[in-house]
């Protein structure tokens, strides 16, 4: 029995004591208001979905967690559906049109309605067909792709080289100048909903608005967005978006990505990679190329089916889960870790530069110091997993799901003994 249900047990009738003056060590109380934080959390019981152990994991925003289910679905996928059924199973275990039913098990988190996001290839093969469609889709002559000046590198990368084939160049702007921007040369802007350093949220309605009224499309690349907060493409008419599943959506390492096409844009929709999965009639294998109608149009090839099944698992855990809760437990853990940092790290040992106001802050923290390679290995050995973006930010990634108000207190905790006395 431990001690403290011992003492429980023997003093029921103790009126209660007035509450402890402030522990010293913990001003605060800390420990205490995590504790509670904890106990009132909605989706605090959606954690035992997921198998996890005694490391502090922030970095579910680079490869989330394993769902629990995943193992022993993905055993019955290789065993007896491919093991038994062999290739019955495109058939009889819907292997064909995995791409679009998963798609729209992800359609709810994207706010987006069925028919509209498919699955497949890696998020920077989505950029690419989304760029060169985009492009092919504005009208006028128009020959600019503007690209968030900050953007993960691949999305600048791919739109480069899509650029390059369809006449046009590409000019980086920053994401908080893209709706000033654009202009009448603009074709497509291709913009990351959250920065994937500094973890800001930027202006998905506001700036959709401004490329439109430019006479552009708008691509947006939800990869640390997507599963973390509401994103509402339907309703804030975006274009077109790619993501992928790995992140905030748990569907395991190289797990395929989607690609969201506006309902009314898919019959316009001109892939540039139109393979044979995407064809009207993909089995009656004909020479010429008659574009799928629907999500299918975004398909290329054989779908990655085991792991397309793993996500499809791992989408479990979504269920009763409200995207708004896990927006709300997020601000208030990302708020919670901050003032936890700002209580135990020493004062000036690391700068926030993530945006405090809610509104412009995506689910993750990031914290710049100089040394921050050193820092996070040293926290990694301590048991607290974030990671390390150069040239000089620690990143914290906060995944709703999983993480409680006591693991950012112990990550902050752990963060202030590794830089104590170092300045
Ligand atoms: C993680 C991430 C990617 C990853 O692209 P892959 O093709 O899956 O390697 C792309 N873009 C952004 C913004 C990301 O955060």
């Amino acid at each position: 029995m431990s001690e403290r249900t011992g003492t429980k047990a023997t003093t029921p009738t103790t009126p209660a004591a007035p509450a402890d003056p402030a522990d010293p060590a913990d001003p605060a109380d800390l420990a205490g208001r995590a504790e509670r934080l904890d106990a009132a959390d909605e989706l605090a019981a959606v954690r035992d979905r997921f198998v996890l152990d005694d490391v502090v994991y922030l970095d579910g925003n680079s490869l989330g967690a394993l769902p629990a289910g995943v193992a022993p679905r993905l055993r019955d996928v290789v065993a007896r559906e491919w093991g038994e059924l062999r290739i019955r199973s495109w058939e009889e275990s819907g292997w064909w049109t995995a791409p679009e039913r998963v798609g729209d098990r992800i359609a709810p988190l994207l706010g987006a309605a069925p028919g509209q996001v498919v699955v497949g290839d890696s998020t920077s093969v989505n950029v690419f067909k989304a760029v060169v469609a985009a492009v092919r889709m504005a009208v006028g002559p128009r020959d600019e792709v503007l690209v968030d000046a900050a953007s993960f590198p691949t999305d600048g990368y791919v739109a480069e080289s899509a650029a390059r084939m369809t006449g046009c160049r590409i000019r980086p702007v920053p994401a908080a100048e893209m709706a000033a921007a654009a202009g009448k040369r603009t074709a497509a802007a291709l913009v990351n909903h959250v920065d994937y350093r500094t973890g800001r949220l930027h202006d998905l309605p506001g700036i959709t608005a401004a490329v439109h009224a430019a006479g552009g499309l708008v691509v947006w690349d939800l990869c640390h967005s997507a599963g973390a907060l509401p994103v509402g493409l339907d309703e804030h008419g975006v274009d077109l978006a790619v993501g992928c599943t790995y992140k905030y959506l748990n569907g395991g390492p190289g797990a395929p990505a989607y690609l969201y096409v506006r309902r009314a844009l898919q019959p316009h929709f001109d892939s540039p990679l139109p393979g044979w999965n995407s064809h009207r009639h993909p089995f009656a294998m004909e020479a010429g190329y008659r574009a799928a109608e629907g999500s299918a149009r975004g398909r290329v090839g054989t779908p990655e089916i085991l792991s397309l099944l793993a996500l499809d698992s791992a989408l479990d855990v979504w269920g009763g889960v409200d995207i708004e809760a896990v927006r709300a437990k997020s601000l208030a853990l990302t708020d919670f870790f901050l003032e936890c940092v700002a209580a135990l790290v020493p004062a000036g040992a690391v700068e926030p530069v993530t945006p405090l106001a809610h509104a412009d802050r995506g689910s993750q923290i990031a914290l710049r110091r100089a040394d921050a390679d050193r820092v996070m290995r040293a926290l990694i050995d301590r048991g607290v997993v974030g990671d390390y973006r150069p040239p000089d930010l620690l990143r914290f990634g906060f995944t709703p799901l999983y993480t409680r108000f006591a693991d950012a207190l112990r990550a902050a905790r752990t963060l202030g003994s590794v830089l104590e006395g170092s300045g």
